[in-house]
């Protein structure tokens, strides 16, 4: 528990530092652009000067596109928790995922048929399914499979002491697993640090993972990790059974299971 706790502390340390950070450095940049642009314009095209300018330039942009994603995490988004059923959530997102991954990856999609309901923002739902999607291929590069999947779970007080940090009850499961390069222990052991990379300069910024834990503890989940080397890795994320205590709600969700036939 302390380990997470430290983790959550650092999290929001990190966010908030790199967030006014971020901020500065991006009115710096619009000076930097401007300037180089403007430069350009007065330069030669065939005179070397013009080849650093736009060296300028483009480095100008690629640091602005990385504050602009640091700006994202930092930002504390307003969020709308609602009742949501998991399967429909993924279900809407899948011709997006499918997209995001192109052809040489095989999206397959596993819902169980009993699923919890879970309350949380849909669109947290959205975030973490593509920042694990989008580190499954880069994993994959190449052809390979994709897999989500869901389920439920409950852990009790063994499976608790077994694993710290973890609280009994009833859980959601959300899982995406990917047969891609895997992960060393040293990468399983910094993976949700912020700007933890393994990544080339200019393609990993560290915080997919960081944002993904963000989102899971704020809603009181927890993620296991499983992978090794050269066999893929499996990310489960649970997130707490919903329990509605408003007996309207109840008898709409119950309608809608007897219609929707997902019982
Ligand atoms: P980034 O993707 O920008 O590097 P993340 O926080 O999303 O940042 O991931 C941190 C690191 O965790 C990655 O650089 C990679 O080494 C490792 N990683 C994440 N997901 C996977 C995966 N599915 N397979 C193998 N390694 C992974």
């Amino acid at each position: 528990l302390q380990t997470q706790l430290n983790q959550a502390q650092r999290m929001e340390s990190v966010g908030r530092l790199a967030g006014g950070v971020a901020h500065d450095f991006n009115n710096m940049l619009g000076v930097i652009l401007g300037h180089a642009e403007l430069a350009l314009l007065r330069a030669d095209e065939n005179h070397d000067l013009h080849d650093d300018l736009k060296e300028i330039q483009n480095a100008a942009q690629r640091s602005a596109d990385i504050t602009k994603q640091l700006l994202a995490f930092a930002r504390k988004q307003t969020i709308s928790p609602k009742q949501l059923d998991i399967n429909d959530t993924v279900e809407s997102m899948l011709n997006m995922l499918r997209r995001l991954i192109g052809e040489d990856i095989d999206l397959v999609w596993q819902p169980a048929a009993h699923v919890w309901p879970v309350k949380m923002d849909p669109t947290q739902i959205d975030q973490i399914l593509a920042n694990l999607c989008v580190n499954a291929m880069d994993a994959i590069s190449g052809v390979g499979k994709l897999t989500i999947e869901t389920g439920r779970k409950t852990f009790d007080e063994d499976y608790c002491n077994d694993h710290q940090g973890f609280i009994p009850g009833d859980y959601t499961l959300l899982a995406v697993s990917d047969n891609g390069c895997g992960m060393d222990k040293d990468t399983l052991e910094n993976l949700f640090e912020p700007f933890f990379t393994t990544k080339e300069v200019g393609k990993g910024t560290g915080l997919g993972l960081a944002t993904v834990y963000g989102i899971v503890r704020q809603n009181n989940g927890f993620i296991n990790v499983y992978s090794e080397p050269g066999q893929g890795a499996t990310f489960s994320i649970y997130l707490p059974r919903f329990v509605d205590d408003d007996p309207a709600d109840t008898a709409v969700s119950e309608k809608k299971t007897a219609a929707g036939g997902t019982e």
